[in-house]
């Protein structure tokens, strides 16, 4: 066994460190106050590479895995959950084309994804299609005459919708099979048929922006199918075993963020003459935060480890995201405690991350549902 990072990744942790203090840090607060998408921090991950982990160099990527992901999603989580997000789930796009997608599907999205020039999205969410997602509605007829699928139905919850310029939509190319009809679709930005309907308001994760994406007639070459026709829900499953890897780093980052500014509070904040670090009551909050992040932190890494040498991952990256987005909820709320007032107050970052850190505990699979997968996977 070897717990150890090599000097490549010590080199990225302390790059994407640096990057979070000084480049996401400074503009987190305006982006949950401002519900802004965080544009210019997009631009400059793009800048240093970030937006192609996961995407070989041969398609412009930075040739790295699921390990660098983790390292760096969960240092810009720190600072800033919904830039985290953004960077994660647009990765989700590229990580379904290289598994599934024709040689011109790679070269055509990998390279502009990778370089930032184009956001991706990920849409499997319907109305009445959330954690039950074979019960999807959208369908993607093939019209044998033009070479089309017309796609018509309704997409919800879906991050980034109303930016990314393509997105992989989950629909039935066969309704007649449930689930074994349905297929994964490319849809581009701006295609006839295609609009964005609602955009969420949100209890947290304000700078990624929630949208329904609402399909009527919305027409795509035949060449945008992506993989077989009919192993859509296999397809959407298996990325989202890579996924929640991503979400488990999320909600890691967050969880350390709140411990970072917990120490730093507990040695400033006097109380009965002396800074509240010495009171025990709190050591005690401090130890449980920490001994919780550390346990999260390598489950998260052995699920990255395990995807990025190819092993079986599924109960794993399910138990990594479970564990860190449990540990995300319970170590913001003792820091907010540990905050006494201040942290209910938006002058500090701690009632942020309490909001953001809920969200982990329920997309790209709820908690519940993790537990489905672990239990179905160890019973069996
Ligand atoms: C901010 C945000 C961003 C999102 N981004 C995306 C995105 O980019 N793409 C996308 O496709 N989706 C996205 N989602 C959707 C998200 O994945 C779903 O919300 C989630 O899967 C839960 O579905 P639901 O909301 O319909 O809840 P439901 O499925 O209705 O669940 C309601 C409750 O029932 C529980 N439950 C359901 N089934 C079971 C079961 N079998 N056993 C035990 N308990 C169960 C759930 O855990 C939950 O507590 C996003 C959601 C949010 C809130």
């Amino acid at each position: 066994m070897d717990f150890k990072f090599s000097e490549a990744q010590l080199m990225l942790q302390k790059m994407a460190r640096e990057f979070a203090e000084n480049e996401v840090l400074p503009i987190a607060e305006e982006v949950d106050k401002e519900h802004k998408f965080p544009a210019e921090n997009f631009a400059k991950m793009a800048k240093i590479g970030f937006t192609g982990i996961g995407t070989p160099v041969e398609y412009g990527g930075s040739g790295v895995s699921d390990i660098e992901k983790v390292i760096v999603v969960t240092e810009i989580a720190k600072k800033c959950a919904s830039t985290a997000a953004v960077l994660s789930i647009h990765t989700i796009f590229a990580q379904a084309i290289m598994k599934y997608g024709t040689d011109e599907q790679k070269k055509k999205y990998l390279p502009l994804m990778a370089s930032g020039g184009w956001l991706g999205g990920f849409a499997l969410t319907e109305p009445n299609a959330g954690s039950d997602a074979a019960a999807a509605k959208t369908t993607a007829i093939l019209d044998e005459k033009t070479g089309e699928y017309v796609l018509n139905g309704t997409k919800c919850f879906i991050s980034g919708g109303g930016r990314a310029n393509a997105l992989v939509i989950f629909a039935l190319t066969d309704p007649s099979k449930g689930l074994k009809g349905m297929s994964g679709i490319i849809v581009e930005k701006g295609t006839p048929g295609f609009s964005i309907g609602k955009i969420e308001d949100k209890m947290g994760l304000n700078g990624s922006e929630t949208v329904e994406l609402v399909f009527d007639d919305c027409r795509v070459p035949k060449s945008n199918l992506l993989g077989k026709e009919g192993k859509g829900f296999v397809m959407a499953m298996t990325c989202l075993d890579g996924a929640r890897i991503g979400i488990g780093a999320q909600a890691l980052g967050i969880a350390e963020g709140a411990l970072e500014e917990s120490i730093k509070y507990m040695h400033e904040r006097v109380q009965f003459g002396k800074p509240i670090a010495v009171l025990q009551g709190l050591q005690w909050y401090i130890a449980d935060m920490a001994t919780k992040i550390e346990s999260a932190k390598w489950l998260i890494f052995y699920a990255a480890f395990l995807k990025a040498t190819g092993q079986d991952h599924t109960k794993i990256a399910a138990m990594a995201k479970y564990n860190a987005s449990t540990t995300a909820r319970e170590v913001t709320n003792l820091a907010l405690q540990i905050h006494g007032g201040y942290g209910y107050m938006r002058d500090y970052p701690l009632e942020r991350m309490y909001r953001d850190a809920k969200i982990t505990e329920i997309y790209e699979g709820t908690s519940e549902i993790h537990k489905v997968v672990i239990s179905r996977a160890v019973l069996n």
